[in-house]
């Protein structure tokens, strides 16, 4: 199964990528994630992106096309992957077809999850992230059991840099200038569906099981 979930910052890609991967057994490629892992270890991608990550810009196509590239070389892709955050404009979603061409492969379905702005705002600005081990909290939501320490693993919690509300705004601005035109690049392909992603995990998570029986690809 190879899926691009597509939608502003906030829908919940994140979230349903890890579900999907854990039921499905196919690895979740975030762009996102790997960018913050090379801001964390300091490397020169990391330095170059964290700039535009912090100012909630999007990092330049070629640095981004090039790590999506690399990682759909990887042999746990084969039986299929889910692409997270990328492509996020027209030109990624070029390289990317282009890329797959070569590869004689395709993507089967490319989810977008309509979400509200105020759906979207509400979900970044009270997400927590743990420094140690990733896991994501909501101070609503899903607050830790102790505020500002991790369940899993004690770690500390803080809010990214990026979910605070002014950068979380430009985001969505970004979101709606350049990676909004993909859901009519992808309409015209006929490869679209749409969910709402103000839907909660489950909620969604029982939805895209259906859509995935109904289309026999699980
Ligand atoms: P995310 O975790 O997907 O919200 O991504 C966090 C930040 O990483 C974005 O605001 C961008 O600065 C950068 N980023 C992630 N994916 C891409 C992409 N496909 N193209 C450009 N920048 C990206």
């Amino acid at each position: 199964m190879k899926l691009i979930l597509l939608g502003p910052p906030g829908a919940g890609k994140g979230t349903q990528s890890s579900v999907l991967s854990r039921q499905y057994k196919i690895p979740h490629i975030s762009t996102g994630d790997i960018l913050r892992s090379a801001v964390k270890s300091g490397s020169e991608l990391g330095t170059r992106a964290k700039s535009y990550m912090d100012k909630g810009e999007l990092v330049p196509d070629d640095v981004v096309i090039g790590i999506v590239v690399e990682a759909l070389k990887e042999d746990d892709t084969k039986n299929g992957y889910i692409l997270d955050g990328f492509p996020r404009t027209v030109k990624q979603a070029l390289s990317l077809d282009e890329a797959l061409m070569k590869a004689s492969s395709g993507i089967d379905l490319v989810i977008y999850f309509e979400t509200s702005d105020e759906v979207a705002i509400e979900r970044l600005s009270g997400r927590r992230v743990c420094k140690k081990c990733g896991f994501n909290y909501h101070l609503k939501n899903i607050p830790p059991k102790r505020p500002g320490v991790c369940d899993k693993c004690g770690g500390e919690l803080y809010q990214r840099p990026d979910d605070k509300e002014e950068t979380v705004r430009n985001r969505l601005k970004v979101y709606k200038e350049q990676t909004a035109p993909l859901i009519d690049y992808y309409e015209k392909k006929g490869a679209l569906r749409k969910v709402s992603g103000n839907l909660d995990v489950e909620e969604l998570f029982k939805v895209l099981s259906k859509m995935f029986s109904a289309e026999h690809l699980a």
